[in-house]
């Protein structure tokens, strides 16, 4: 990790999104902090991590706001250096004046994600962290959050961490055969090298099989309701989405109105995907009976195939059965007009609310059993970026294997196969030189994060 680096340039940004709002934050962080908003509030800066309320004034005297002021002497501070924030009220002006009156006093406008940066460059989070950092803030679910804040705490990191170091020690036992080329047999047998390496590629492979349970939970499955007209889509939507907290977003691409909800479930947040926009087009042209676009069965990873009697259940359950690749769920809707429990499906109402919160655990618990979601603590690979980067060292670490097995090459060859999977491994938290990667990751952040 490299040293801590006081960067030559403060820089500014408000950390809240613009609009109307109690508070809002203007966060400063480089070597000028300090000195720059004394001169927005006077001499007079309040002691280190104490909050204080001040005047905040335009370079001509002008108050622009009362706010309290934070002040951090690095490293304890986010960003590792010097660091102000000053928490001002809300709204269109504050925020935006207080700004523009330290851009004034000499800071820069921040670029995205610049503050977790120089936090990574100071050695204050790891790459693996500062990517939780954005997760959190764009989770959409509690169970993405969840995930977010376990590798903001340094799980996944651990593992990765532990890998190098079984790497490393593998390459320990290598050396040995390079400082003593004229021994027959060496200390260490065959045996115990491969076996060594083998373990680190099981726990590469357990982390990328992560993978898919790791995108499913930060994503959220994409779920799709078919049935013949008339058997409750729409009203057994809008009535899931009566249940949980929901997100509505318009899916982007469609020229009708498809909508997509994610629904706060836990262990799998489920993007509910109501097509009713789109079902006209489908009657026509596809004549499918089922009210759904061919792309969104099989896309999905469940499918609610629906029907408010036997036949219109089998129905649906035969179209799905004849797109679907993910999981086909029985839905019986509208089961208020029942006596008693139905023949087939899992049944629903909504009109009383009967079987909505079952149903949703069901299809939720269904989904991260079918993806192997692990158990709760266990890292869990969470970007595509990682399960790249950690099947690059595979590669190197079979490489080497292959290299004993046939023991064509010299160990020194061999071994540079496993010093370019240390260096891969260490590429993804952020220990090497990095500048390419860190670029590709803040891209993505926030201004003022
Ligand atoms: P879709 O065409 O499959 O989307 O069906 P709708 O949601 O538009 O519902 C069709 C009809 O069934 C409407 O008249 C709804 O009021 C009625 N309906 C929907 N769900 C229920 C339910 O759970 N119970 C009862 N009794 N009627 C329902």
């Amino acid at each position: 990790m490299s040293e801590r680096v006081q960067a030559e340039d403060t820089i500014v940004a408000t950390a809240c999104p613009a609009g109307v709002g109690a508070l809002s934050i203007v966060r400063l962080s480089g070597q000028d902090a300090h000195r720059m908003v004394m001169r927005l509030v006077g001499d007079k800066l309040p002691p280190i991590r104490t909050a204080a309320r001040r005047k905040v004034r335009s370079a001509d005297g002008q108050i622009l706001d009362e706010s309290i002021v934070v002040c951090y002497r690095g490293p304890q501070s986010y960003t590792g250096e010097d660091a102000v924030e000053i928490i001002c009220h809300g709204g269109w002006v504050s925020p935006v004046r207080i700004t523009q009156a330290l851009v004034e006093a000499g800071a820069r406008p921040a670029l995205p994600g610049e503050f977790t940066r120089r936090a990574v460059l100071n050695g204050k989070l790891d790459l693996l962290q500062a990517e939780a950092v954005n997760d959190l803030i764009r989770a959409e679910s509690t169970a993405a959050a969840n995930l977010a804040l376990q590798q903001l705490d340094g799980g996944l990191s651990q593992r990765i961490v532990q890998l190098r170091s079984d790497i490393l020690d593998v390459e320990a036992l290598v050396a040995y055969e390079i400082d003593f080329p004229e021994e027959d047999d060496g200390p260490v047998d065959e045996p115990r090298i491969l076996d060594a390496i083998q373990r680190v590629i099981d726990s590469i492979d357990a982390l990328i099989a992560t993978t898919p349970a790791g995108e499913l939970v930060r994503q959220g499955a994409v779920v799709v309701i078919v049935g013949p007209p008339n058997v409750g889509k729409s009203s057994l939507f809008n009535a899931l989405l009566g249940r949980k907290r929901a997100l509505v977003t318009e899916i982007p691409g469609t020229t009708r109105d498809a909508l997509e909800a994610v629904l706060d479930v836990v262990p799998v947040p489920l993007r509910l995907v109501d097509t009713a926009g789109l079902r006209e087009t489908q009657d026509q042209v596809e004549r499918l009976g089922v009210e759904v676009s061919r792309e969104y069965l099989t896309q999905a990873a469940a499918v609610l195939a629906c029907g408010d009697s036997e036949e219109t259940l089998a129905d649906a359950l035969n179209n799905a059965g004849a797109l679907a690749r993910g999981a086909i769920i029985p839905v019986r809707t509208k089961v208020d007009l029942l006596h008693g429990a139905p023949p087939h499906g899992l049944g629903v109402s909504a009109v009383t609310g009967a079987g909505l919160e079952t149903l949703l655990n069901h299809v939720s618990t269904l989904l991260a059993e079918k993806s192997g979601l692990p158990a709760e603590e266990s890292p869990i690979v969470t970007h595509a970026r990682y399960r790249y980067v950690l099947t690059r060292a595979r590669e190197e670490l079979t490489a080497f294997q292959a290299t004993r097995l046939e023991n064509t090459v010299p160990v020194t060859v061999s071994a540079v196969h496993l010093r370019e999977g240390v260096r891969v491994i260490e590429e993804l938290i952020g220990g090497v030189d990095v500048e390419d990667v860190l670029g590709k990751v803040f891209s993505s952040f926030c201004v003022g994060k």
